[in-house]
């Protein structure tokens, strides 16, 4: 398949996994990503991550995270690589008419309307869906998801995550990552 892909290195794979579990109890993650961006012979764009690095200060209100515009614009600051877009993760959260346990998890259908309103055209944005699951489930084949378990002694997280960019409309590119990084979570 010829399309927009975005290639996480082992690191900045890291870097999203522990940044999004360090939080999951209490709250979203949100960070920025360095890397490269190439184009290819075929005119289709490579987003390489070399890093993702989470901010350190922001506002939470439930669901969503808000960094002023000083903070982002200091964070963004180039220094070895540049960035090349932002990571959050989606949380469990209660829902009010039920008291259920929800997450929006990343795929087609399950970004946010926000976030769909904060894509950019020339930026990535990936979202990770972290949720506590009792027992392991099939994974899905799907080239624009990266998927699978966390395991902290024996608690068990599932994680899912999705790249999206936007050109005319919210597009989801191919997500990829080495064997070394995936290794962690099959
Ligand atoms: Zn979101």
């Amino acid at each position: 398949m010829d399309t927009e892909t975005i290639i996480l290195k082992p690191i900045a794979f890291e870097g999203i996994l522990r940044s999004v579990y360090e939080t999951v109890r209490k709250s979203e993650s949100f960070g920025y990503l360095f890397g490269e961006i190439y184009e290819k012979r075929n005119k289709h764009i490579n987003w390489i991550v070399e890093s993702a690095i989470p901010v350190q200060i922001v506002k939470r209100v439930p669901q969503s995270i808000y960094c002023d515009d000083e903070t982002e614009k200091r964070c963004k600051m180039p220094v070895i690589t540049e960035n090349i877009g932002d990571f959050h993760s989606h949380i469990p959260y209660r829902i009010l008419q039920n008291d259920g346990l929800r997450t929006e998890m990343p795929g087609e259908y399950r970004i946010s309307e926000t976030d769909e309103k904060e894509l950019s055209p020339d930026k990535i944005s990936l979202i990770v869906g972290l949720k506590k699951v009792k027992k392991m489930g099939l994974l899905v084949d799907d080239p624009f998801l990266i998927s699978g378990y966390l395991r902290d002694n024996k608690i068990l997280y599932r994680i899912d995550m999705g790249g999206y960019y936007f050109n005319k409309r919210k597009r989801r590119a191919i997500l990829k990552t080495p064997k070394k990084a995936l290794k962690m979570i099959r």
